[in-house]
């Protein structure tokens, strides 16, 4: 069976710790290849490997660097079916996600901070008749990029791209239960000419080597996507090191739709909102709010519509939803439509696990689920799920749905649906989160800041932003 390695110095090696541990393929539950069980020996043969690099990447100029990240973003794309194929192999989601969302993105990714390094300025500040200052952006030296499952090369990318194009040498370690795609990044690395020890990608599970990855002394700076819980500790280890931390953390998004809204439009993006890779995007939009004219009109039609999407095998042209991450992801979920049910919820359709035929019969399939009839605070409303369960609920005025939306402990996204331009504006002021799409749903500008409030994190990622997280600044004031 295939034995991933870890990619350290500008080669991949066997984790010194000699151990290997089993990756599962959720198409068909069975154990497709093996990934190193990584532990603190290799984060730090790591750290000295881009300790060594350091001086010679953060020294180059902004324009070498810039054509190193530019083609290793084309050698992604001279592998696009092989990236493509591994991605939904590791993760289980449709073939069709990973060939037009994910790895489409993580070579926009790569591209996008090639170029904003080229435009990335800093500012002056003069004092009249005594003299100026300007400020430096230094980068940290070695950074930290811990990645999450959901959309795996896409969010490592989103990381390692700024973190890389600001100068800083990098310690990667993306999912244990998505590693391939990420190990496939190394050779791309390599082949365009990224010198020896600036990106090294380490595999194994949170509690070992990301738990090193984050106690490293010399690891300045940790960028971490993943579950709140997960983050809430990253963030009582690190803070007494004085890290500097971005934490994207989790979601209970709200898509609040009025009477008033493009049905059409909205029908089929909600669709996706609700089931898109399966239920597991952080922005997905998992508590609908309805206003209570069109309730039932929207309950009969979105039903309906669920009814009919196919959930397959990953390679079926035919999947709209293919298999969730992982065995024990399914049980958690369905584990959720059994609370929802304690809590009074009536499941609308779903709720259940789909047998599929040889060889997908042991695969992590579920129908896509719809739940009516909880109230906005019980747990299936205010607890993550992440999977492909929404609940749908009545509201009567703005200021109900208001409180509803904003009732959670997370912060993320939200989506609104409305053609009453003073109601979208002044919804979105009143709504907790840190995106807010208005007719709309997963539109990315990658200039914008990409982050959640409350328990859905710390920090902004994207544009300026990452680029202003992955340096420190240095004010010098020069008398006149
Ligand atoms: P997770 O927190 O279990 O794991 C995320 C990563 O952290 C993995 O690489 C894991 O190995 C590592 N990790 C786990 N424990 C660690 C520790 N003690 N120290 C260091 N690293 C550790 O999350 P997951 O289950 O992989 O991902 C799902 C979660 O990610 C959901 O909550 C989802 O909302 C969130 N997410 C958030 C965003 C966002 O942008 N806000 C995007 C995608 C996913």
């Amino acid at each position: 069976m295939e034995k991933l390695r870890n990619f350290i110095d500008g080669n991949y090696q066997e984790p010194l710790t000699k151990e290997y541990l089993e990756n599962f393929e959720p198409a068909t539950g069975k154990v497709y290849c093996m990934i190193p069980n990584s532990g603190t020996e290799d984060v730090e043969l790591a750290v000295q490997s881009a300790e060594k690099a350091y001086p010679i990447w953060s020294k180059m100029s902004n324009d070498e660097r810039s054509k190193i990240l530019v083609r290793l973003s084309e050698g992604i794309e001279a592998r696009m079916d092989e990236f493509v194929q591994a991605e939904s192999r590791d993760n289980g989601k449709p073939l069709s996600l990973a060939a037009h969302v994910d790895i489409p993105r993580a070579v926009s990714n790569f591209q996008f901070f090639a170029t904003a390094i080229l435009h990335y300025a800093s500012e002056s500040h003069n004092m009249e008749g005594v003299g100026i200052n300007y400020t430096l952006r230094k980068p940290f030296g070695i950074v930290g990029c811990i990645s999450p499952w959901n959309l795996p090369l896409y969010l490592f990318s989103w990381k390692i791209a700024p973190a890389l194009a600001a100068g800083n040498c990098v310690i990667a370690k993306p999912s244990e239960v998505t590693p391939y795609t990420a190990y496939l990044l190394g050779q791309v690395a390599k082949d365009a000419g990224m010198p020896d020890g600036v990106l090294n990608i380490l595999h194994g599970e949170g509690s070992t080597v990301g738990d090193a990855i984050v106690k490293h002394p010399k690891i300045k700076a940790i960028s971490f996507t993943g579950g709140t819980k997960t983050g809430e500790y990253i963030a009582r280890t690190a803070a007494p090191m004085f890290k500097k931390l971005s934490l994207e953390l989790g979601g209970k998004n709200p898509n609040i739709i009025f009477a008033d809204c493009d049905w059409k439009e909205m029908m089929s993006t909600t669709l996706l909102s609700s089931f898109a890779n399966q239920g597991q995007i952080c922005l997905c939009g998992s508590r609908i709010f309805v206003q209570r004219e069109v309730y039932d009109k929207f309950k009969e039609e979105f039903v309906a519509k669920v009814e009919k999407t196919v959930v397959s095998y990953p390679a079926d042209p035919k999947a709209k939803l293919g298999a969730v991450v992982s065995k024990s992801h399914m049980e958690k979920v369905l584990s959720y439509v059994k609370i929802a049910e304690e809590d009074g919820g009536i499941i609308l359709t779903g709720g259940k696990q789909v047998k599929l035929d040889a060889p997908y019969e042991n695969g992590y399939y579920l129908r896509p689920t719809v739940i009516e009839g909880l109230s906005f605070d019980c747990r299936a409303n205010q607890e993550e799920i992440f999977g492909p369960v929404v609940t749908i609920t009545p509201f009567d005025t703005e200021e109900e749905v208001l409180m509803m939306a904003n009732s959670t402990d997370f912060g993320l996204s939200a989506t609104l649906w409305t053609s009453n331009i003073k109601r979208a504006h002044r919804m979105a002021n009143e709504i907790q989160a840190g995106i807010i799409w208005i007719n709309a749903w997963l539109v990315r500008d990658l200039r914008t800041p990409f982050g959640g409030v409350k328990s859905s994190g710390v920090g902004r990622e994207g544009g300026w932003e990452a680029l202003r997280f992955f340096t420190e600044p240095k004010n010098v004031f020069v008398k006149y």
